[in-house]
């Protein structure tokens, strides 16, 4: 790499972890930094994280990044954060006023049924093609605002600010200078209407939430603002911003409608991107911004499947059935087939299209016969069948036909899985050689603004497969099985 080359630093906050990578303009890693995160459980159902934590680690790793870089190199940073968690912060200090509420925190449960029974639910998903849920940020921001003594009338007198990962770091990096956030992280709050792509004075009201406290919010390729010298060692320009799963549908480069990208970690998160249009969807799934790039608006399609890679970890940690996840796949084929044994991992009620927080998980179809083998095939399997009703819903709601999938994440790696997607869906299954898609979306938006990149054709022809999965099983052989499957989630769904 020459002295001239541009690269790009993307900051990836997630869950787990906080991460900074450095990324060549081809797209390759060049340098990685990380650290763990901790989740604290107070009470029952409730999830949080130490927001100070969140922005240490962040700026510690970026720094880490930058010591071993050559700052005039690196053109310009983009970020990408776990959706929804919510903080509150005193605008003079930068201090949270609370812990951050991570987005899988349930206590506005009762809140949100609450409103569901009220007849909110229609209007809200109108606005937002979001779901009445404690999972979004609207209700967390209302319980802060709640609950800490004073806050909310100093929220009124604009002294507090809101925001999710992203704008809480963007303040941080650009010493207090930037309260703002991007499109895709606005749309996950249940607060901005994806129609008029505004802040929505409706919802405010319904939440009790003051304006003051909002960001401003920015498209996708923007100037966010300067992390400042003195924060870490180099003035940098932030120039991209994407909520998790949006940036990676950038990073897997789908651009165009009828793309979907599936990304396969704990759980699964399939996007496809639907175009310019906002369109509700009939299927339960949720409606989100894809991306806004250049004043052009790309929604999204998202269903979300809970238990994924989880599924593995539970067969290795709890069944004792293999030592190692990737165990799984030499276990899986040493057996033709899973002999009619189905697993569904409802352990957290089943995610889209069905809906049913209720609903536990079960194993059918276990006969004498049954071996490790089968159970363990069974699951890897389950990966493809749970895909596969997400595809039909998105099919059905968009009039499209899906005949790529884009994966990414943990579960990749395993071939069999992989292939098994491929035949029961009837698609090709695109592997890309850059697995790390969140956060190559993040450094791609931070190119764009830039000017590394020069539009988003730039970015699809630098786009590369790794592995293409082609379908190989025959018809009849896929609808018998899925319909194995489909008898399998009825038992659950009537439990
Ligand atoms: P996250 O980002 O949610 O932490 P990752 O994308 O790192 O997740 O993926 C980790 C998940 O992938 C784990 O749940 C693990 O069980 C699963 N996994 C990793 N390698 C394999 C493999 N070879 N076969 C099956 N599952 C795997």
């Amino acid at each position: 790499m020459s002295q001239a080359d541009p690269v790009l630093l993307a900051i990836d906050q997630g869950t787990t972890s906080s991460r900074a990578i450095l990324f060549s303009k081809a797209g390759d890693i060049l340098n990685v930094k990380q650290k763990e995160l901790k989740l604290t459980m107070p009470e029952k159902g409730w999830v949080e994280q130490d927001a100070t934590d969140i922005w240490k680690d962040t700026l510690w790793c970026t720094r880490e990044i930058l010591q071993d870089a050559e700052e005039e190199m690196i053109a310009a940073i983009g970020i990408t954060n776990q959706r929804e968690t919510t903080i509150l912060w005193d605008r003079e200090t930068g201090a949270p006023v609370y812990n951050a509420i991570v987005w899988q925190d349930r206590r506005t449960a009762d809140y949100c049924t609450q409103l569901k029974e009220q007849g909110h639910e229609e209007m809200i998903r109108e606005k937002t093609g979001l779901l009445c849920d404690p999972y979004f940020s609207a209700t967390k921001i209302k319980w802060i605002l709640d609950n800490v003594a004073g806050l909310r009338m100093r929220a009124e007198n604009g002294e507090i600010c809101f925001g999710t990962v992203d704008s809480f770091l963007l303040w941080h990096l650009t010493n207090g200078d930037s309260h703002a956030t991007d499109i895709t992280n606005a749309s996950r709050t249940m607060l901005y209407n994806l129609k008029t792509q505004e802040w929505d004075k409706e919802l405010l009201e319904l939440f009790d939430i003051p304006s003051q406290i909002l960001p401003e919010v920015k498209e996708n390729c923007a100037d966010f603002g300067m992390a400042h010298n003195t924060v870490l060692g180099h003035a940098l320009p932030i120039c991209g911003m994407a909520g998790d799963q949006h940036a990676a549908l950038i990073g897997q480069a789908c651009f165009e409608t009828g793309m979907v990208k599936s990304t396969y970690g704990t759980g699964c998160f399939a996007l496809m991107n639907i175009g310019p249009d906002f369109k509700l969807s009939e299927n339960r799934l949720l409606t989100t911004v894809g991306y806004k790039i250049n004043g052009q608006i790309s929604y999204a399609l998202e269903g979300s499947i809970f238990v994924a890679g989880a599924l593995i970890q539970w067969l290795r940690d709890q069944l004792g059935l293999i030592e190692t996840a990737a165990e799984s796949e030499e276990k899986a084929l040493s057996v033709p087939d899973s002999n009619g044994v189905y697993v569904v991992p409802a352990f957290t009620g089943l995610g889209a299209p069905y809906w049913e927080p209720g609903a536990q998980g079960v194993i059918t179809g276990l006969t004498r016969e049954s071996s490790a083998a089968h159970i363990i095939r069974a699951a890897l399997e389950a990966q493809a069948y749970q895909t596969k009703d997400l595809i039909s819903a998105f099919e059905n709601d968009s009039g499209l036909s899906v005949d790529v999938i884009r994966a990414d994440g943990g579960l990749v790696a395993n071939n069999f899985v992989c292939q098994f997607l491929s035949d029961m869906l009837n698609v090709q299954l695109d592997v890309p050689k850059v697995t790390e898609t969140t956060a190559l979306g993040a450094a791609y938006l931070a190119g764009l603004q830039s000017g590394v990149y020069d539009s988003l054709d730039n970015l699809s022809s630098g786009w590369a497969v790794e592995q293409s999965y082609r379908p190989s099983m025959e018809d009849q052989i896929r609808v018998q099985l899925y319909q194995g499957w489909q008898k399998a989630v009825r038992q659950v769904l009537t439990a």
